[in-house]
């Protein structure tokens, strides 16, 4: 079975193409004043910032104290892989037009910003090269952002965490303890940019992490390289974030090791979406670029929860299209069909056992599998060879038996097995997927 987290954020609705809203997401104690928030995703081209910011949503759980995460602050952007659609949105921070498109957005993250209880805020980022105070090369320079904690001056007076050199350090040295290779040595970049003088500085008095410590919050920008893998950028975002949480006194316990291996495998495959009020599920890993004959109800809104608050569906073209932050996972080919509901259990005789099978659930098999319902309800196993038989219920379905191109993976072991009713114009009542090990 695929590992579930009790700390999973389920989010429902479908997204049409541009009316993205970005996600606040609540962990840890609610009557908390000392808060962390943390934001991923401000520039849609920098998936080690989302997907760190994600990841701590959903793998995490805060046990003292309390964090805000905003995982997909310019969704649309996350999904066009684009730094912003509508211009950066990190220099829209201090004026901005009514009209501009992000204006909303932007107003709203202030808010969260002046919440009294956030005494923190990070903004993640990845940057290009590895920042280095002192010119190496035209990839290793002071001009370069990866590798990097940033800070706007040394000391914010009067504010809780104010001493933000001190604090980067201790992050900085908290990455370099822990490094992947030597090349990745984290820094302290301070773009003073209270001096408003050169063109940097005052294009960094336009972003988030300067507007917070224009309303009394400490704040940090965080830069993996963008010359890294996805993964091993979010695994100093998670190194980084940690030392923040500690430094604040925040406890939290994640269900993994910390390691670049172990998170490719859960970026890449710890991931699915469920259909229709969970009757339908789906796992990701390895998915098939296209599904086709997927149940759709006729007539209503496609509703889903996808298990990362990255993920998202998009209806284009009378398709659907199941995005993960910059990645474009699987297109499904809708037939649209009736619905009804079926709240009871299916029964399988799976390997010789008798099982009761939820809809929405993924039986493991290792050498047949077998459908036993009555005559009120129709069973599809989709791929299944013999086309002679209308209802496959009561019939031993080996793999063999399953044409491999109908598989959801690309491997060729997971299938379908559609439950319909089979009195009432064959409505659709919903799936579940049998694994071959
Ligand atoms: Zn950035």
């Amino acid at each position: 079975m695929l590992r579930l987290f009790s700390t999973f954020i389920l989010l429902t609705g479908l997204v049409f193409a541009d009316g993205f809203d970005f996600t606040l997401i609540k962990k840890g104690e609610q009557n908390d004043n000392n808060r962390l928030l943390v934001v991923g995703g401000i520039q849609g081209d920098e998936p080690g910032g989302f997907m760190a910011a994600s990841l701590l949503s959903t793998h995490y759980k805060i046990t003292k104290g309390s964090v805000w995460i905003v995982p997909n602050f310019n969704f649309y952007s996350i999904i066009r892989r684009s730094r912003g659609p509508y211009g950066d949105m990190n220099r829209k921070f201090a004026k901005l037009s009514t009209n501009d498109h992000d204006y909303h957005s932007i107003e709203k993250m202030k808010k969260i910003i002046q919440e009294k209880s956030v005494k923190m805020v990070i903004n993640l980022h990845d940057g290009s090269g590895f920042y280095r105070e002192k010119y190496v090369d035209k990839n290793h320079r002071p001009g370069k952002w990866g590798q990097a904690t940033i800070i706007d001056q040394a000391v914010i007076k009067d504010i809780k965490y104010g001493n933000l050199l001190e604090i980067a350090e201790k992050i900085d040295k908290h990455i370099n303890k822990n490094l992947l290779k030597k090349e990745h040595i984290f820094h302290t970049k301070n773009t003073k940019t209270h001096l408003k003088k050169t063109y940097e500085e005052k294009e960094m008095s336009k972003t988030l992490t300067y507007y917070a410590i224009g309303e009394g919050k400490s704040a940090f920008g965080n830069e993996s390289s963008k010359a890294l893998p996805v993964h091993e950028r979010v695994y100093y975002k998670l190194l980084a974030l940690e030392k923040f949480m500690d430094i604040m006194g925040i406890e939290y316990k994640r269900e993994f090791n910390l390691n670049a291996k172990d998170l490719k495998n859960i970026i890449d495959n710890d991931i699915f979406i469920s259909f229709n009020n969970k009757k339908i599920f789906i796992p990701l890993s390895r998915i098939r670029s296209h599904i086709t004959y997927f149940p759709v109800e006729k007539g209503a809104k496609i509703t889903f929860k996808p298990s990362s608050p990255v993920m998202t569906v998009l209806e284009e073209k009378g398709k659907y299209i199941v995005y993960y932050g910059n990645r474009k996972l699987t297109t499904l080919v809708p037939q649209y069909m009736a619905y009804d509901k079926f709240n009871g259990n299916i029964k399988v005789d799976v390997d010789g056992k008798i099982q009761n099978v939820t809809l929405g659930s993924l039986v493991e098999v290792k050498k047949y599998f077998n459908v036993q319902v009555d005559k009120r309800l129709r069973v599809n196993v989709i791929g299944y060879v013999n086309k002679k038989h209308k209802n496959e219920s009561g019939l031993n379905v080996r793999k063999k038996y399953i044409l491999k191109r109908f598989s959801i993976d690309k491997d060729g072991k997971r299938f379908r097995v559609e439950v319909y009713d089979s009195k009432v114009k064959n409505k659709f009542l919903g799936m579940f997927l049998v694994e071959f090990k």
